[in-house]
C-alpha cells in the first residue's frame, strides 16, 4: 500500500493510525490508514479492504467509536478497533 501524500507532513495531523486487517478467517489480507488533519472534523482514510481486496482513499465522519468504515466494492463493513492511543 503507497501512503498518500497528505500524511507525509505529521505536523499537520491531529490524528493518524496505520493497522493491519483481518478477513473472517483470522488472515491478514488488508490494511488501513487513517487521518485527520488539524482543524478538521472528518477522517481521510486509505483502505484496502481484508475481504475483496479491493483499495480506496475516502472520507468519513464518526460520531462514537468503535468506528466502522465500509467497504464500498464488497459492502462490508471493517472494524477499526482501539483507535484511540491507550
Ligand atoms: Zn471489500
Amino acid at each position: 500500500m503507497k501512503l498518500p501524500d497528505a500524511i507525509k507532513n505529521l505536523n499537520d495531523l491531529a490524528y493518524l493510525t496505520r493497522r493491519k486487517l483481518e478477513n473472517e478467517n483470522g488472515e491478514q489480507r488488508g490494511a488501513v490508514v487513517m487521518w485527520r488533519t488539524k482543524g478538521a472534523e472528518e477522517f481521510n482514510y486509505l483502505l484496502q479492504c481484508p475481504f475483496c481486496g479491493v483499495e480506496e482513499q475516502s472520507q468519513a465522519f464518526f460520531k462514537k467509536r468503535p468506528y466502522r468504515v465500509q467497504c464500498s466494492n464488497c459492502g462490508k463493513s471493517i472494524l477499526i478497533e482501539k483507535l484511540a492511543p491507550k
